[in-house]
C-alpha cells in the first residue's frame, strides 16, 4: 500500500521487497517492528512532519534510518554529541549501510572525501552537528546536494535540546528553524525521550513542525526489574554482592566524586574490573574510560550523574544507585540506561535514611527559596518511591502521568507483595479531612488534624473544631503517611507540584468517599526476601556456548575497533546458543542477522558453534524437534502443530516438553496457566520427580498428564 502512496520512493529499491518487514529484516536483521515503528516509517514515507517520543531503548533511530534507505536522496541527521554520531554510524556501517558524519574532529581532507562520497550517492544517511549544518560553508553544499541528489528528510535527534525547559538546552538547536524556511518541501522528523509535555510542545513550536503527526510511546520499560533495598550497615559488601550476581555490564551511580573513587578502588581490590567517571577527571580520561566500558574491557562503570547522556551501550544489565537520586525523573532516566536492548535488566536503589540528611544538607545550601522548595518536593517524591509499597513501575509512570493497572510482575513490590489490608474506612476519614480543610493543605497537616494535634497552625486555622479533628488517633502518624502515600500512588488523591504540595481531591477520591470504591493498602510486615538472581536461568550448556560466542564477538569487534554490540546484540548470541544453527541459511533466521551480517560473520559463527558442539558432544535438536519448534515460534498452538504435522497432539506436547528441558524458547505460561503450574509444583515437591503417575494421583486427577509433563520438564531444567 505504501508503494502506491509515495512517488518519491526509490522504486528500484522497493521492488526488492514485498513488505516493510522484509526490508527491516534485510537491512537490520529484525523480524518485527517494535510498537509504533511501522506507523512512523509509513508516515515518513508519505513525507509527513513527525514528532516521535519514545523512552530510551524504544528504537527511535530505526524510525528515520529505514525510510532513508527506501527513499531516493540523502537523509540529514542532526545529533548533538560526537559520541552518539560515531556510534550510530558504526552500527549502520556494520549493517552494510552507507552512512557517515561530519563534525569538528575531522581535518579538511577527510571532510572533502566524505563530501565527494555523498555526491557520488554512496551515502544514505549523513550525521551532522547543528552548528555545522548552519555554517556558511555547509549551506551551499546542502543546496548542491538538494539539487543533484535530493534531501529526503531532516531527522532531529535528541530534539529536546531545542527547549529551555528540557534538561539539556543547546542554543544552536534554535537555529534549526531556519532549515525549515530554506527547504520548505523537506519533511522533518523530531525525536526525543523527554517525558514532559511542556518540552514536547516547545519542540513542535521551535522547529515549526507543520501539522506533525505525533507519536508518544508508553514510557513503561517492561524488561526492567525495579527494586529498592534498605542500605545495610556494611553497604559496600551489599553493593559487591549485587554486582557479583550478574556477569554483564553495569553502572553504579554515587553522589560525589570522592565516593566514586573510593568505590572504584574497593571494587578493583575485590577483583571486579571497574573504572571511575566524574567531572574531576580530564576529558581524555573520561573518553578513555567510557570507551573501555562500551567495548566490554571492564564490567562496571562507577560514576556520578556526569555519566550517561549519549551513552548508547544497549547491553547494560544493571544500574545500581548507591545513593539517592535527586528526582524521580532523573531516577527514571538514569536507571533507564539499563536494558536498552530489551533483554532483562535490574534497576536497584539502595536506600539509607542517612542519605536523606545528605540531600537535605545540599538543598539547604541553595540560595533561592523557590529552588529549595522545589528540590524538597522532588526529594519527597523520591522518598515516596523508595518507601512505597505499591508497584514501583506504577509509581514512576504515575509521575509522568501514565497509569498502569494491577500487578506488573517485574518489581519487588509486585513479586513479593506485602499483605493487603482493607483501609477503605481510613481512606474515607483521610479524604474527608482533606475536604474539610478545603483542599488547601499538605499531607502533614492533614495527619496532624486526624491525630487530634492542637499545634499552633491548627489552632490558627480553627481546625481543632473540624468534625474530622482527632478521628484518627487509633493509627500512628507513620501509618497515616503510608495511607496518604498509597492513595497518591493509586491515583485516589492528587497533589500540586509547584513546590507547595497541597492535596486535592479528584473524581476517584469522591468515589471512595461515597463508598463506591474500596481501598487496599499493602502494609509492610517483616523484611521481604531479596532476589538473589533474576537473570535468565539458562541451561549450563547454552550458557557455556553463549560465553564462547561472546568472546568470538569481542575478538571481531576489537579487530574492527567497534563495540561488541555493534557486531551482534546479546539477544542474538543467546538465540544462537539456544538454536545452534548448522547452516548459513538457518543462521540468517536468527533475529538481528541481516543480509550484510550474514555475509560478513555468518561462517565464523557457524564454525564456532559447530566446533563447540563437536567438542562437547552436545546433541543438536533432532529434525522432528526443530520442526515442532519452528511451527511453535510461528505462533501455532499444540492442536495446530499436530494437525500440520499429522501427529498426535500428545506427541507434540512431548516435543514441547523436550524443548523446555533443553531450554529452548518455549513459554510454559502459554501452555499451562501459572496457578495450575503452582499446584503441580507443590505436588512435585510432595512426591518427587520420579513418576508422573504418582504426581497425577497426588493431584486428585484434576490435572492432565500433558500439563504435568510440561511442568516437570521445566522443573528438571532448573533443579537437576
Ligand atoms: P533509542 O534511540 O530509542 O534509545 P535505539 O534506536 O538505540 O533506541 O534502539 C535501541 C535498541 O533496540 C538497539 O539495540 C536497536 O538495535 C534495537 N532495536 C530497534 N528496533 C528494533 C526492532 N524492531 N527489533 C529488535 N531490536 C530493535
Ligand atoms: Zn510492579
Amino acid at each position: 500500500m505504501y508503494i502506491r502512496l509515495a512517488s518519491h520512493l526509490n522504486q528500484s529499491i522497493m521492488a526488492q521487497f514485498h513488505s516493510l518487514e522484509q526490508a527491516l529484516k534485510h537491512y537490520f536483521g529484525y523480524d518485527a517492528f517494535r510498537p509504533g515503528q511501522q506507523q512512523i516509517v509509513e508516515q515518513a514515507l508519505q513525507n509527513r512532519d513527525q514528532l516521535v517520543v519514545m523512552p530510551t531503548g524504544g528504537g527511535k533511530s530505526l524510525c528515520f534510518q529505514l525510510p532513508a534507505l527506501l527513499q531516493s536522496g540523502l537523509t540529514i541527521v542532526v545529533s548533538p554529541l560526537m559520541a552518539l554520531m560515531q556510534d550510530q554510524v558504526e552500527a549502520l556501517r556494520d549493517n552494510g549501510i552507507g552512512a557517515t558524519f561530519l563534525n569538528s574532529s575531522l581535518n579538511s581532507k577527510a571532510v572533502r572525501d566524505r563530501e565527494q562520497k555523498i555526491l557520488e550517492r554512496q551515502i544514505k544517511l549523513l550525521y551532522v552537528a547543528p552548528e555545522r549544518l548552519l555554517s556558511e560553508r555547509f549551506l551551499p553544499f546542502l543546496d548542491l546536494i538538494k539539487e543533484k541528489i535530493g534531501v529526503s528528510a531532516f531527522a532531529i535527534d535528541e530534539a529536546h535540546c531545542v527547549s529551555e525547559w528540557g534538561h539539556d538546552f543547546r542554543p544552536e538547536y534554535r537555529q534549526l528553524r531556519f532549515l525549515r524556511q530554506r527547504y520548505r518541501d523537506v519533511p522533518t522528523i523530531a525525536l526525543t525521550a523527554t517525558a514532559t509535555d511542556r518540552v514536547r510542545q516547545d519542540i513542535i513550536q521551535q522547529l515549526a513542525l507543520a501539522q506533525p503527526s505525533i507519536h508518544i510511546a508508553s514510557f513503561n520499560r517492561p524488561n526492567l526489574y525495579y527494586e529498592v533495598q534498605p542500605k545495610q550497615k556494611q553497604s559496600y559488601k551489599q553493593l559487591l554482592k549485587l554486582i557479583q550476581r550478574t556477569e554483564g555490564s553495569g553502572i553504579v551511580y554515587c553522589l560525589s566524586r570522592r565516593k566514586v573513587d573510593e568505590v572504584t578502588l574497593k571494587l578493583k581490590q575485590d577483583g571486579i574490573a571497574a573504572l571511575p567517571y566524574h567531572a574531576g577527571l580530564s576529558d581524555a580520561e573520561r573518553v578513555e574510560n567510557q570507551t573501555r566500558f562500551i567495548r566490554d574491557d571492564v564490567q562496571v562503570m562507577v560514576a556520578t550523574i556526569a555519566f550517561g547522556m549519549g551513552i548508547n551501550k544497549p547491553d547494560v544489565r544493571f544500574v545500581i544507585h548507591y545513593d539517592l537520586p535527586r528526582t524521580l525523573e532523573s531516577y527514571y532516566q538514569e536507571s533507564g540506561r539499563a536494558g536498552r536492548d530489551g533483554e532483562p535488566a535490574l534497576c536497584t536503589l539502595l536506600f539509607g535514611y542517612g542519605d536523606i540528611k545528605t540531600i537535605e544538607y545540599l538543598i539547604d545550601q541553595k540560595s533561592d527559596p523557590k529552588e529549595q522548595r522545589i528540590a524538597r518536593q522532588q526529594l519527597r517524591q523520591v522518598l515516596d518511591y523508595a518507601e512505597g509499597t505499591d508497584c514501583r513501575r506504577a509509581i514512576v509512570l504515575g509521575y509522568f502521568g501514565e497509569r498502569i493497572e494491577g500487578n506488573c510482575g517485574n518489581c519487588d513490590n509486585c513479586l513479593y507483595p506485602q499483605p493487603l489490608h482493607d483501609w477503605t474506612l481510613e481512606a474515607m476519614k483521610f479524604l474527608s479531612c482533606v475536604a474539610r480543610c478545603k483542599e488547601r493543605f499538605g499531607m502533614n497537616h492533614i495527619i496532624e488534624v486526624l491525630r487530634g494535634s492542637k499545634n499552633q497552625r491548627i489552632l490558627q486555622y480553627g481546625h481543632h473544631n473540624l468534625s474530622t479533628h482527632g478521628i484518627g488517633q487509633d493509627k500512628s502518624a507513620e501509618e497515616w503517611r503510608l495511607l496518604g502515600r498509597s492513595l497518591l500512588h493509586q491515583g485516589l488523591v492528587a497533589q500540586t507540584s509547584d513546590g507547595y504540595p497541597v492535596l486535592k481531591l479528584n473524581a476517584l477520591s469522591w468515589e471512595v468517599m461515597r463508598r463506591q470504591r474500596s481501598v487496599y493498602i499493602a502494609v509492610p510486615t517483616a523484611s521481604k526476601p531479596v532476589v538473589e538472581d533474576k537473570q535468565d536461568i539458562r541451561a549450563e550448556d547454552a550458557e557455556r556456548l553463549f560465553q564462547r560466542l561472546r568472546s568470538l564477538r569481542k575478538q571481531i569487534a576489537d579487530k574492527q575497533s567497534v563495540p561488541p554490540y555493534v557486531v551482534f546484540a546479546d539477544s542474538s548470541l543467546k538465540q544462537m546458543a539456544n538454536l545452534r544453527p548448522q547452516s548459513l541459511e538457518d543462521f540468517g533466521k536468527i533475529p538481528g542477522v541481516g543480509s550484510h551480517k550474514l555475509a560478513q560473520y555468518g561462517s565464523q559463527f557457524v564454525n564456532e558453534i559447530e566446533a563447540y558442539c563437536q567438542e562437547h558432544n552436545s546433541p543438536r535438536l533432532s529434525d522432528t524437534l526443530s520442526l515442532t519448534l519452528e511451527l511453535y515460534q510461528q505462533g501455532c498452538n499444540v492442536e495446530e502443530i499436530a494437525q500440520k504435522r499429522q501427529l498426535h497432539s500428545s506427541t507434540i506436547t512431548g516435543h514441547l516438553a523436550q524443548l523446555i528441558e533443553r531450554n529452548q524458547p518455549v513459554d510454559l505460561d502459554q501452555l499451562v496457566a501459572p496457578e495450575r503450574q503452582q499446584s503441580i509444583l507443590q505436588a512435585i515437591q510432595a512426591v518427587g520427580l520420579n513418576s508422573l503417575k504418582s504426581i497425577y494421583e497426588h493431584l486428585g486427577q484434576s490435572y492432565s498428564y500433558d500439563e504435568i509433563r510440561l511442568v516437570v520438564a521445566r522443573w528438571q531444567l532448573y533443579y537437576t
